[in-house]
């Protein structure tokens, strides 16, 4: 459904993503993989259309969203959760998740998808009118995952979910993101926990000084030795 091409980003003068290639098929939950300043979160904002590139395309089930302003990536189904989750702390939880369906089309459906998302985690029926800086971290990530499904998107970037949680809840945030996945939504994950994400993605891609160096499922790439070595540290 979504096709990268040889894209090229950069910060000014410093090139991050030298022609990165790859493509995430409908209905799969695919991980990018890679050590600290691989250009992961290059990668995946370049994909949401927050990051301009310089060269590639992106092209989302046959449209080219590459030169598009960032709002456009949202319409045409892109919803990202931010490394860090960017909440709103001050404002109540029910109204981070009125932002996530700004746009005409999700807010004609906002009900509904409240429902369905305060389904899918639970705990946010309970949160609702807490200002969504009271709720713990990980309380706090579904809820930045929840805001981006309130848009509807047909796919869900998720940059490093599991950034400063304790495993007990990483665990569980996992099994969240897994059941999404499960509901039928093409999922890209980003992420540094790579034993978590190999767990439960079913391809995987190796980023490394902003090049793909491996893709594969995971249980090949988790056969070969030097991916052991370098991200699972045995
Ligand atoms: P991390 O897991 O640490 O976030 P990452 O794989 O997501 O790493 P990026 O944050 O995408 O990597 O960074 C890729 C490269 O781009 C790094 O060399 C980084 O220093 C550089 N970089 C990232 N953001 C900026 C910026 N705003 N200005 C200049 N260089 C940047």
């Amino acid at each position: 459904m979504l096709e990268v091409r040889d894209l090229q980003v950069a910060y000014g003068a410093a090139r991050a993503l030298w022609g990165v290639s790859l493509e995430v098929r409908s209905g799969e939950l695919l991980c990018v993989v890679g050590p600290n300043g691989a250009g992961k979160t290059t990668l995946i904002n370049a994909l949401a259309g927050i990051l301009p590139s310089s060269s590639g395309r992106i092209v989302l089930d046959g449209q080219d969203l590459t030169a598009l302003a960032p709002h456009r990536y949202c319409e045409a189904g892109i919803a990202l959760v931010p490394e860090g989750r960017r909440l709103f702390t001050g404002m109540t939880v029910l109204e981070n998740l009125e932002l996530g369906s700004y746009l005409p089309r999700p807010r004609a459906q906002r009900r509904e998808t409240l429902a369905q998302v305060m389904e899918m985690f639970p705990v946010i029926r309970e949160k609702l009118a807490s200002p969504a800086g009271e709720l713990s971290g990980g309380q706090q990530q579904m809820v930045a995952i929840a805001r981006a499904l309130m848009a509807r998107p047909r796919l869900l970037l998720l940059d490093e979910p599991s950034l400063g949680l304790s495993p007990l809840i990483v665990r569980d945030l996992f099994a969240a993101i897994r059941r999404i996945n499960a509901a039928g939504m093409s999922v890209l994950l980003v992420e540094q926990n790579v034993a978590m994400a190999m767990q439960i993605s079913q391809r995987a891609y190796v980023l490394e000084e902003g090049r793909v160096v491996s893709e594969g499922v995971p249980q090949d790439l988790l056969a070969r030795p030097e991916i052991v070595r370098a991200y699972l540290g045995l």
